[in-house]
This record gives C-alpha cells, structure tokens and sequence, in this order.
C-alpha cells in the first residue's frame, strides 16, 4: 500500500513549509543517538552538546537509572489509568509530598509535564470574568492556560512592574480575580523574573501570584529551590509551577501552593482529570532527583561556575550575550544574539558541522531581529570542553563575519 502523500487538503500546510525554507528557517531534527551527556553524537556526529536542559547532568545520573529501574521491576511500566480514576500510585504521593517538603509549602500535585502544569492550572483557576497580567515574554503554555481560561488577558512589557501596576489599576474596580504571572527564568534570555516586586504588587491589590520556575528548578534557590526560595518569597506566591523536566532530569511538571489549591486542581485540572499519570520509573527518578538537589549542592555550583566563566569569555571574544537591547541573562541560559533569523540558522548550522550544538532560535519564538543562537552550559561540562566550543564559536563567527 502506497504511504499517505499530503492531499489537496493539506496544501496550506505544505505553502507555509515552503516560506520557512525560503526564509532559512526551516529545520529538521536532530537526533541523538546515546546519551543525554555534555559530549555525545547527533545525526553520527560528536559535539559538545550546548543545547540540552540538563543542567546538572541528571537525565543519566546512576542513582536516577536505579531507581527507575527498581521501580519498573517491582511496579511495572505503566501506571493504567489517568489519576482520579485507577492510576494514582503510592509512588506518586509520596513524590508530591517530597516536593512539597523540598519546596516549603502544604501540598503539590505533579503534571505529566510542565506545559499541562502551567495550561492546566491557569485555565482551571481563572474563569471568564476574571483577568490575568501576563509578561509578555511568558511561556507558551502559560499563554495557553491563559486562552483557555478565557479569562480577559493584559500583557505588561518584560518585568516592568510599574508597566503591570497601571494594568492592575486599570481592572481594581472589576469584580473578577486578578493573577499575576510570571517566569521565574525566562527561556530564550536567562533573565530572572521581578518575582519579589510582583508578589508584593499582587498583595497590594489582592491579586493572586503565580510563578513558573522551569528554568529556575534545581538552578536558582538553596539547592535549587528556584526563585521563591531566591528572593525570600516563601508564603507570599500563590501557586509555585516547576518542572521535572530540566534540571531534574526526567519528565513531568507539578504545582506547590496550598492544601485547597491542590484538591481544586485534583479536582477541575483537565490534564490531571483526562491524562494519563506517570509511568512508576519517572516518579521514582524525580524522587530520587530532589534527593540529588540536598545530597550533592557541588553540582550546583559547578552550574554557576561554568555559567560564569562561559560567558565572561565569550563577552571577552566580543559576542552579544544579551544585554544590548534585549534583557541581561542572569543565569546559565546564553543567548548569542545575532539578529536575523538566517544569520542565527546558518551559525547554529555551521557550529554543528564543527562539532559544538547550540539552538538557533528564530521568529516567532523570539522577536524579529532578536534572532540567536541559545547556549546552555551544564555542571557536567570540563573545562577543556568549554575551552574548546569557545575556540570553536570565536573561529566560525571570524569566518561568517559576525565578529569583528
Ligand atoms: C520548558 C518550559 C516549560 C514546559 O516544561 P516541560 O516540562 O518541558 O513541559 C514551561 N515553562 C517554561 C518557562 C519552560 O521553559
């Protein structure tokens, strides 16, 4: 049997391929054929791998693949059943009672990833007479969540509290909840959130403080807390969003706040109520993750020592790390801005032929003519490794004219 071409039908789909590859934004996966690890093979080529979110190499941490493993073999594969009907496991009560300890709150619930945890919550804690301050360089799924809450939404400029406090003025005298929203790291910049200016705002108007720490879990905080724990915030943020996909190592996203907080969204979060739970082996990793965080905090600072020097040298090579009309980046994402949405496609693409992977990122995921390429260094990265992708970075973007 002939495989399924794309029909007439579908032709609009094909006329928008065609305009990215046009555009030099087109691209196709790459594929990594071993481990998630600071020097491993994509598409059968080395590279230093300087695009992943292992931050602290724990995606393949032997303490972590044993305890999936444990866990597969006493519980099996799979959990059979989404979490209100049949598939709420022991294991996953006693993840979400570590987190909650980790995290200094009542409870938590955890999410089969980190986009259903924020477009989950969002649109089952808001409704539509009510209105959301959203940065506007916040995460897709918290736009999502904010969508479909079809709550009224109002976009304040990137961490200007001032910009969100005339928003809020303008919406006082309306009936419906507030929420404040924010990343605590943003993904594309590596800037940290005003999260402690925003949460006192919240409480000056009664608004509910919402953050979204995926990046900051397990980076920013006391062992990686995040950036309530960061700014002292513990008590004054509503619903805390992490997760476990990133620095954790595994895959899966939970909400921390208050015992009823928690019981509402076991009660109206639709990808709780109508998605599978995990699989055994991922809660039992995440366990054995937060674990990690108390137990080896040398990982952290490895994180930030490499963050540090990674990015004093490519300063000192003369690229935009951020900073010159974009935000400052403040944490291990590194953003080598570029500008045009080509230019940071073709010296991702020739950083990859000389063996260093780093994201090129284009329109629409960030502003046009903000286009880059995104690096992210881990604990796991030597010395020699880091040495070697600058040397790489400084000679191709010598060759490509992008330094001068
Ligand atoms: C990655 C990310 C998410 C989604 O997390 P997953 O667990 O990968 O689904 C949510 N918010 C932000 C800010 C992120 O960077």
């Amino acid at each position: 049997m002939a495989l399924t071409a794309t029909r007439p039908q579908l032709a609009h789909l094909t006329t928008v391929l065609d305009e990215l590859k046009a555009k030099g934004t087109y691209f196709r996966l790459r594929v990594l054929e071993d481990q998630q690890a600071p020097v491993c093979h994509y598409d059968g080529k080395e590279v230093i791998n300087l695009a992943s979110n292992n931050y602290l190499g724990l995606a393949n941490h032997p303490k972590l693949i044993e305890a999936a493993l444990n866990a597969t073999r006493d519980l099996g594969v799979g959990s059979g059943a989404v979490r209100t009907i049949a598939g709420t496991m022991r294991i996953h009560m006693e993840l979400e009672e570590k987190i909650a300890a980790f995290k200094n709150v009542e409870a938590c619930v955890v999410f089969q990833s980190g986009f259903a945890a924020n477009a989950g919550t969002v649109s089952a804690i808001l409704g539509k007479d009510d209105f959301i301050l959203s940065d506007e360089l916040n995460h897709a799924s918290i736009i999502d969540g904010a969508r479909l809450s079809r709550a009224k939404i109002k976009v304040f400029r990137h961490k200007d509290v001032e910009h969100c406090e005339e928003l809020l003025r303008e919406v006082a005298g309306e009936p419906g909840h507030k929420l404040v929203i924010t990343d605590g790291v943003f993904s594309m910049d590596g800037d940290i959130g005003p999260v402690d200016k925003l949460g006192a705002l919240a409480e000056k108007y009664g608004a509910i403080m919402m953050v979204d720490d995926a990046h900051a879990s397990g980076v920013l905080g006391r062992n990686g807390r995040g950036s309530v724990d960061h700014f002292g915030m513990h008590g004054r943020v509503d619903v805390q969003v992490g997760t476990l996909s990133k620095a954790i190592g595994a895959l899966g996203g939970y909400v921390c706040g208050s015992r009823d907080l928690i019981d509402y969204l076991y009660h109206r979060a639709r990808p709780f109520l109508f998605s599978t739970s995990h699989p055994p082996s991922v809660a039992a990793t995440c366990m054995a993750a937060f674990d990690i965080l108390e137990q080896e905090p040398e990982r952290i600072d490895r994180l930030w020592e490499n963050t540090h020097y990674f990015q004093n040298e490519l300063r000192g090579a003369g690229f935009n790390v951020g900073g010159i009309n974009t935000p400052n980046t403040e944490t291990p994402i590194t953003p080598v801005i570029l500008g045009e949405g080509r230019v940071a496609m073709d010296f991702s693409r020739a950083l990859f032929e000389e063996g260093v992977l780093g994201t090129g990122i284009a329109f629409p995921t960030v502003p046009e003519g903000k286009a880059r390429v995104r690096l992210i260094v881990t604990s796991e990265h030597t010395r020699a490794q880091l040495d070697q992708a600058l040397e790489t970075l400084e000679r191709v973007a010598h060759r490509m004219g992008l330094l001068q």
